[in-house]
């Protein structure tokens, strides 16, 4: 009997997903939401990871341990030295440039044996794969086992669709020019793009093999799953769904696993802050009053960069919350922040120096906006807390983040930012003076007519969130056809 569980009921096998995340925090970070969220409809869980990552989320490993939920973590030892990446570079975090991302790629493919042995020692055979869609080679692991394989695709359906009509119809090989507004044809509205803003192929220059073998993953994997709503995206979803001609699943927003604040704060990197120390500023703040700064994981604005976010907010003069990520620029952002800055805002201004308990802030009655790179979890999760955003886009797929939030939407407020900037290569360029970041804050906050109607639909969306992940929402229930999907599939393979 230990082998049998109920799914809606019906006494079936016990149903085993493999869930391999792309070691990256905004991948990982919605794969081990999605891990707790099968578990609990009863699916044993395996989250393939490696030692360094393992270690960085030991804490949330000791949850779910707590939590009796059935999620075993697997560390498989990353063959760093067989590609040449320095030892302990296991996340695309700590790569020493971007020039390294094919090597990273390389090692993760090199997983495909020492995964299959490991599934073949375990008790309970794989049902299904469910990895990022950047991990192709986990298609030959489910060949081996005669199972289906979902990708998990961490951009959401607006920008999914919109890459998909950039690349279908080669348009960032249209124009050179920078500054040409390219329409995007098909698109279920009108929408348009700066050249400059376009998502591109992956990675860009030196990874043109992999974008190869993305298109050619597209032909085998057996659906895709993302993380939105329906309320949110079912029109670019479905087109998403028809152009690529196979079943993409919304199940989000994931993040709402998350109901305590221990979960809250645990995800992701061990928080750079006591969050109960975090959580009593905030209590001490009025309700919608605070800003929330964060650029994600990745992006690392330059020092002079830096110094006009600090003075925007501070000219601004509501209260905020500044995640900053100085990495090896910290003497001089420190030697800043010591020389007055601090002292300056001390009486409304939260510094976090590293990583912050993102989604336990958001949720905060006090939290009144969100300064985003709209990467696409931060925007989800906010779309989540049902707040407004300014939009500050860098790189990859977030300046068609903005334009869902900004004119989609029309809950979010842009900076005003129209060049991207390129991940791991440091421009020297400031891209947005202190009195823009001033006026973007102000403008968000407003507790005029625009401000008040912007704060309304934000908080409506949050509620659409919600409800998607309660029993009888939409992504609650497609994770269940889901399962039933995969259990259907064992029964016919059994
Ligand atoms: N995050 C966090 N604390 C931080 C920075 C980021 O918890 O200090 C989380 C954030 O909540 C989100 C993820 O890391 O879930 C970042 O993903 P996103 O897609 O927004 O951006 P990326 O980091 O991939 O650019």
């Amino acid at each position: 009997m230990t082998n049998q569980i109920l799914i809606n009921g019906r006494d079936d096998p016990k149903l085993h997903f493999v869930l391999v995340p792309l070691m990256a925090q905004g991948h990982t970070i919605p794969m081990i939401d999605m891990a707790r969220l099968l578990a609990s409809r009863g699916v044993h869980v395996s989250v393939i990871t490696t030692p360094v990552n393992a270690a960085r989320i030991k804490t949330v490993i000791e949850r779910v341990k707590a939590s009796l939920l059935s999620i075993e973590f697997v560390p498989l030892p990353f063959p760093c030295s067989a590609v040449g990446l320095p030892k302990g570079c296991e996340n695309i975090d700590t790569l020493p440039s971007k020039d390294h991302l094919q090597s990273f790629l390389d090692a993760c493919a090199l997983l495909r044996e020492p995964l299959i042995l490991h599934l073949k020692e375990q008790r309970l055979n794989p049902s299904c794969i469910i990895s990022d869609v950047w991990h192709t080679w986990t298609g030959d692991v489910a060949q081996e086992f005669r199972i289906p394989r979902f990708a998990f695709n961490g951009f959401g359906g607006f920008s999914l669709l919109c890459r998909h009509i950039i690349l279908t119809n080669e348009l960032h090989k249209k124009t050179s020019d920078e500054m040409e507004v390219i329409v995007m044809p098909g698109f279920p509205h009108h929408l348009e793009l700066l050249k400059a803003q376009m998502p591109g192929s992956f990675g860009g220059q030196g990874m043109e093999k992999f974008a190869e073998e993305l298109k050619a993953d597209q032909q085998r994997f057996d659906g895709m799953l993302v993380n939105s709503f329906d309320d949110l995206e079912a029109l670019y979803i479905e087109s998403f769904q028809k152009a690529i001609g196979k079943k993409v699943w919304t199940i989000g927003p994931m993040s709402l696993y998350n109901k305590d604040v221990a979960d809250m704060a645990a995800r992701g990197n061990l928080a750079s802050i006591d969050e109960n120390h975090c959580l009593r500023w905030l209590d001490s703040m009025k309700p919608n009053s605070v800003i929330y700064v964060s650029f994600g994981s990745i992006a690392s604005p330059i020092f002079p960069q830096l110094v006009e976010i600090g003075l925007g907010l501070e000219a601004s003069n509501h209260p905020f919350i500044w995640v900053i990520r100085a990495g090896d620029k910290s003497p001089e952002v420190e030697k800043w922040l010591s020389e007055g800055f601090e002292e300056r805002v001390r009486s409304r201004g939260l510094i976090i120096r590293g990583w912050a308990p993102q989604v336990m802030i958001l949720s905060h009655p006090a939290i009144g906006g969100f300064m985003t790179h709209c990467g696409w979890n931060s925007t989800l999760e906010g779309v989540t807390a049902g707040v407004p955003m300014v939009t500050w886009p860098h790189f990859a797929e977030q300046f068609v983040n903005e334009k869902l939030l900004v004119e989609v939407l029309k809950i979010g407020v842009a900076v005003g930012v129209k060049k991207m900037t390129r991940w791991g290569v440091e421009s020297s360029e400031v891209l947005v003076k202190k009195d823009d970041v001033q006026k973007a804050v102000s403008t968000l906050m407003d507790e005029g007519k625009d401000g008040v109607e912007r704060r309304k639909r934000a908080r409506e969306m949050g509620e659409k969130a919600r409800k998607a992940m309660e029993e009888g929402g939409s992504s609650c229930e497609n994770m269940t056809l889901l399962i039933k999907q995969v259990q259907t599939d064992m029964l016919k393979l059994a």
